[in-house]
């Protein structure tokens, strides 16, 4: 029996042994702890050129980008910020940056100047490293550094610089395991997007639980080809793919853009065996005629994760890659992120329903809570669904507040998903509590949309929730309320929106109402206006 019951909890781990985690040591030592089984093997494919970097390179470059970044004046603790599509030298400014004992925060390139300047300054970031196409879009953050990765622009350095960076010119480093290493932004349950402070301890705990051990949650292994096709800014991309990759000593295949035949060409080429997805990603799969025309039988596995994939669309995804095993994980930024992840991917697989998102990582502990008690629910009991590890965020950047709603005093950290765990420890989420608008796996925040809608002077007041995207997923559907005499349309404000903000956080529908429900405590009633929103 996996489920714990002690003073009344109902506490679920995973059926996996826990297994011993070397969490002491720096995130790129414990990628690297055994460079010298695959050296010399092939690391970074860049799909675009075929160029190759093997281990040794990568290690190397990144070492002497560490050196780089201590050149441009980047210490301890300081942060960086990648701005970057997936490209080799994201891999070298990351782990570059955990050699420095500094933290790289992440931004989708795609964004508006100020949704970037916004981030950069929240998250303090003193380079950025980025295209020269989108330095432009920088013009308005004080005192960063730019630095290209292609070509050279007046003012900025380039990243041969830093990767020309002799070794040895940097002091030694004392980095300990609760340093933090990764930025990432989420609004997590509620409110606008906060810097999460992941650690080198709990990235090392998160990749090991999935890719350590005997028998590994994710069985990957060097002979692997893993598909770097998610955008690397994301945190599903960085740690599933690319840190548990360099830790398995895989080979990762990286790819810009999603373009279903130049996909599909890659995989044949390099014989990929590992496919990481999204939603729509395996929707794209499973509806294009093209799939029938390339050999795939290489891949063994394909991963979904970051929004609910669907029963019907599993299956039909099954019957169009019968040799595939298809299953999903689940993640949450915060959580470090992977909470659950499908044991069909293990060296021994187990077998797994349609429509779980997996079972919880070892090493940790998962409980379902009741939404009015808090108290933890027995199996087969829908709740909100909580973990606790050392995986875990440190806690959100200068936010204790929103960090104590997230986080409990016992170290529980609530998702604000909404779920089960049925008879076979399989977790199955049904809802979710939290505000979060999620587009292709994107995150929208409904608070950031909601502040620039009434920062209009012809909007009263305004609220954003999800609609149902058979594309998508989800896209944000605003409720606005006129200010007095104001006669501003769908339009105007879709307009106003669109100007401000990345293609993925645009408001799809606008619908006027007299008022928005808020409880007396001046919180909106989301769920209201969501059956509102069902029956229009
Ligand atoms: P992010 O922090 O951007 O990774 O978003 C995390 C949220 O995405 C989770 O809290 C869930 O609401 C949603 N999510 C992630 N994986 C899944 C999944 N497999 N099924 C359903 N929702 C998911």
């Amino acid at each position: 029996a996996t489920t714990v019951e002690s003073h009344g909890e109902f506490i679920i781990r995973s059926r996996l042994p826990d297994i011993y985690i070397p969490d002491h040591l720096p995130l790129h030592s414990y990628c690297f702890e055994n460079l010298s089984e695959f050296r010399h093997r092939p690391c970074l494919i860049d799909g675009s050129s075929g160029k190759v970097y093997s281990y040794e390179d990568v290690e190397l470059t990144s070492r002497r980008v560490a050196c780089g970044l201590h050149r441009l004046g980047i210490c301890h603790g300081d942060a960086i910020m990648i701005l970057l599509q997936n490209s080799p030298e994201f891999v070298f400014a990351f782990l570059g940056a955990s050699y420095r004992g500094a933290l790289s925060t992440t931004a989708n390139p795609f964004h508006t100047p100020a949704e970037i300047a916004k981030h950069a300054t929240a998250s303090r970031a003193k380079v950025v490293i980025t295209h020269a196409s989108y330095v432009d879009k920088l013009k308005g953050i004080d005192g960063v550094r730019v630095v290209t990765i292609d070509d050279r622009i007046d003012g900025t350095v380039h990243f041969s610089e830093l990767a020309e960076a002799n070794d040895g010119e940097m002091p030694a480093v004392e980095i300990v395991p609760d340093d933090v290493v990764a930025l990432p932004y989420s609004s997590g349950t509620t409110g606008l997007p906060k810097g999460v402070m992941l650690t080198h301890r709990g990235l090392v705990t998160n990749i090991a639980q999935q890719v350590d051990g005997e028998n590994p949650n994710l069985y990957f292994h060097k002979d692997d080809v893993i598909l770097c096709l998610l955008p690397m800014f994301h945190i599903y991309s960085i740690n599933t793919v690319m840190l548990c990759g360099l830790r398995v000593g895989a080979s990762i295949l990286i790819m810009q853009k999603f373009e279903i035949r130049s996909v599909l060409e890659l995989i044949q080429k390099y014989k990929a065996t590992i496919a990481p997805f999204v939603p729509p990603i395996v929707l794209a799969f499973a509806k294009s005629a093209e799939v029938d025309k390339y050999d795939l039988s290489s891949i063994r596995t394909v991963m979904s994760g970051a929004a609910p994939l669907g029963k019907d669309l599993e299956d039909a995804f099954r019957a169009k890659l019968p040799n595939a095993r298809l299953g999903q994980g689940y993640g949450m930024t915060e959580a470090g992120p992977v909470l659950a992840m499908c044991l069909a991917f293990a060296k021994e697989p187990f077998e797994i329903k349609s429509g779980a998102c997996g079972t919880v990582v070892r090493n940790a502990e998962m409980k379902i809570v009741d939404l009015e008690t808090g108290r933890s629910l027995p199996r087969n009991q829908s709740g909100e669904i909580c973990i606790r590890g050392k995986q875990i965020m440190k806690g959100y950047l200068n936010d204790p507040e929103a960090t104590a709603i997230t986080i409990d005093k016992e170290g529980w950290l609530h998702t604000g998903d909404i779920g089960y765990i049925d008879d076979g420890d399989e977790l199955f989420i049904v809802d979710r509590l939290k505000e979060l608008i999620k587009y292709k796996g994107f995150q929208v925040a409904p608070a950031e949309l909601e502040a620039m809608l009434v920062a209009h002077p012809d909007i009263h007041e305004a609220a954003v929730v999800p609609m149902k995207d058979e594309a998508a997923g989800e896209v944000p559907v605003a409720f606005v309320v006129r200010s007095k005499g104001s006669q501003i349309s769908e339009d105007e404000i879709k307009q106003y929106i669109s100007k401000q903000v990345i293609y993925y956080k645009r408001i799809n529908k606008v619908l006027f109402a007299d008022s928005i429900p808020k409880a007396p405590t001046g919180k909106i009633l989301r769920k209201d206006l969501r059956s509102k929103l069902a029956a229009a």
